[in-house]
C-alpha cells in the first residue's frame, strides 16, 4: 500500500479516502485517464481533496457511484457538476419517501459542522439507474455495480473481476455490526458476496483491507450475527412474544464486532421482528430511525 496525502492505494486501480467522520470512506477508481468516484464525501473540503486528487492524476470524473441514499452518501454530485451519477433504481423511491428526513439530517450536520451554504443542498438525481446489476467500463477496466439490499433497500456495491476488489457500501465493516433494514436481504447479500473471490475489501464505514482472512473472518462473523438473529426472532414470534420480550432475548447475542452502543442491535432486532411477522404498531427500528 501507497499513501499520497489523504489517499490510500489499495489496489493497482483503486484509491481510497476516509473521513473521521464515522470512518467513512470514498473511493477512486481510475484507468486510462478516466475516474469513478465512489460516494465522494462528506464534508466540502473532503470532497475538494478528492477533486484537486483526480485532476492530479490526469484523469477526468466519468461518473459517480452513489452506494445509497443515506445522507452521509449523497453530499459529494453537487461538486462535480455534469458528471453522469449511478444508483440503483431503489434510490429514487427513496428519495421520494425520504427526502424531508433527509433534507432535515443534512441540515442538523451542516450546523453541527458550521457549513455555510450559498445555496441550498439539493439531493442529487441519478443520471443512470440499473435494476439487478450494470457494467461501468472505465478506461481499460470493467466495475460491475450491482443491486445489494440489506442495509438498505436501493444499496448497491462494486466489484472489479480482475483485482477482485469489493466496495461493500454498507457491510463488512471491522468497527460497526451490520445495521440490517432487512435481515432477509441482508443474509441473501452476504451469501452471495460469500462467492465472489475477493482480495481487497473497502466498507463504506471502518479499515479497507486486503487481507483474505480478515475479509473472511468479516463475511463469517457478520453471516452468522443474522443467521443467529433471523433464528432467535423467528422462535420469537412463534411463541408470540412481544416486541420488548424479543429484544430481551436477544440482549446476550454475540456481536460480530466490539460495539459499545447497543442501539443498532435493538434496532436490528425491531426490524426483524417486523419483517418475520411479529406485530408492531406504526415504524420500528431502522424504519423509524428515519424520523428520529
Ligand atoms: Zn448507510
Amino acid at each position: 500500500m501507497r499513501t499520497s496525502s489523504q489517499f490510500t492505494q489499495l489496489t493497482s486501480h483503486l484509491w481510497v479516502m476516509q473521513s473521521a467522520l464515522f470512518a467513512t470512506n470514498s473511493g477512486v477508481f481510475l484507468s486510462g485517464g478516466e475516474a469513478c468516484l465512489i460516494d465522494p464525501g462528506i464534508a466540502p473540503e473532503t470532497v475538494g481533496d478528492i477533486a484537486r486528487f483526480v485532476a492530479d492524476q490526469g484523469a477526468t470524473p466519468r461518473a459517480i457511484v452513489l452506494t445509497h441514499a443515506h445522507w452521509d452518501h449523497v453530499m459529494g454530485p453537487e461538486h462535480f457538476p455534469g458528471v453522469p451519477v449511478i444508483a440503483h433504481n431503489g434510490y429514487m423511491r427513496v428519495l421520494r419517501e425520504h427526502s424531508a428526513d433527509l433534507y432535515r439530517q443534512i441540515d442538523v450536520w451542516e450546523a453541527q459542522a458550521h457549513i455555510c451554504r450559498m445555496c441550498p443542498f439539493m439531493l442529487p438525481k441519478p443520471t443512470y439507474t440499473f435494476d439487478t446489476a450494470m457494467t461501468l467500463t472505465l478506461g481499460d477496466i470493467r466495475l460491475r455495480i450491482f443491486h445489494a439490499p440489506g442495509h438498505a433497500p436501493d444499496q448497491c456495491a462494486v466489484y472489479h473481476t480482475e483485482s477482485g476488489t469489493l466496495w461493500a457500501a454498507d457491510m463488512l465493516s471491522d468497527s460497526e455490526i451490520p445495521f440490517a433494514y432487512s435481515v432477509n436481504a441482508y443474509a441473501e447479500t452476504l451469501a452471495y458476496l460469500a462467492t465472489l473471490d475477493i482480495y481487497a475489501l473497502i466498507p463504506g464505514h471502518g479499515a479497507p483491507t486486503t487481507d483474505v482472512a480478515e475479509i473472511q473472518r468479516r463475511l463469517a462473523a457478520d453471516r452468522a450475527y443474522l443467521a443467529e438473529l433471523r433464528a432467535r426472532v423467528t422462535a420469537a414470534v412463534a411463541m408470540g412474544q412481544t416486541l420488548a420480550e424479543t429484544i430481551a432475548a436477544c440482549a446476550d447475542m454475540p456481536l460480530p464486532c466490539p460495539c459499545d452502543d447497543p442501539t443498532p442491535h435493538i434496532w436490528n432486532v425491531e426490524s426483524a421482528y417486523a419483517e418475520l411477522g411479529g406485530p408492531v404498531e406504526g415504524a420500528v427500528g431502522w424504519e423509524r430511525e428515519w424520523t428520529r
